[in-house]
Parts: structure tokens; sequence; C-alpha cells
């Protein structure tokens, strides 16, 4: 058997962002009333409490906000076997504070700084399940 991350589990406010991810897009909310993105999806905007919003594609590329690496302690068997690796956040280019989870494959501890160009990529994991993933351009 071939160990894969957990898959995603999609609700009806993150469906859009799943669909989005396995054609190979970054769909992310954009607010009607005060136009700012958000992420993660959800019915009530974060900056304004606006309501209404339309999906906007954007350019996954972004710079590492912060990082760190796993040495020990994952619980998914997936993450056992890959640790050490890295997990952090990317803000991305369209607007500051706009800040997605990654790891940072092709990566290392030794390499990986803090405001690093990266580049979202889409990894296949399993029956047809697709994460987001961040590598340094
Ligand atoms: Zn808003």
């Amino acid at each position: 058997m071939t160990l894969h991350p957990p898959l995603p589990v999609a609700s009806g406010l993150s469906a859009p962002f799943w669909d989005g991810v396995k054609s190979g897009k970054l769909l992310l909310q954009r607010c009607l009333a005060c136009h700012r993105l958000q992420f993660p999806p959800t019915d009530t905007c974060t900056e304004c409490s606006g309501g209404e919003f339309r999906l906007e594609e954007v350019s996954g590329r972004g710079t590492v906000f912060s990082f760190t690496e796993v040495v020990s302690g994952a619980r998914h068997p997936y993450f056992q076997a890959e640790s050490p690796y890295l997990v952090g956040e990317v803000e991305l280019d369209e607007q500051e504070g706009l800040i997605l989870a990654s790891n940072f494959p092709g990566s290392t501890y030794a390499d990986l700084r803090v405001g690093a160009p990266v580049e979202i990529e889409f990894q296949s994991i399993s029956d047809g399940a697709v994460i987001p993933q961040f590598r340094v351009r």
C-alpha cells in the first residue's frame, strides 16, 4: 500500500476551492463589499463582515511567511514516513496577510528561508485527490 497524505474533505464552503485545485487552479473568495481576498473560505468576510463573494483565480505565487521542520511526533503514517518534513505558511503575492499553509517539497530546513519566492504546484496524491503545495522558484 502506498502511503499518501490525509485526503482533503470538502465542505459546502470549501468545495469550490477543492474543485479548483483538482483542475489546477487556485480559486479564492473575493469579497464583493471590500474587495479583499480571503482564505480559508467562510460565509462572512473576515475584514468587513460582508457575505457576498466571487471566486477568483490567483497566481499561486508568493513568499515563505514562516516554516518549521517536524522531526518527530507525527501521528499520521504518511508523515511518520516523511519525517523530517517542512511545514509552514505562504503569503500570496496578491495581498498582504493572505496566507495558505503548505509543505515545501524539494526544500530542506537548511536551504529554506523566510521570504523565499515560491510557486504553487498541484500534487496528485490518491484516488483523484489533489493538494496544493508550494515549491521554491
Ligand atoms: Zn469584505
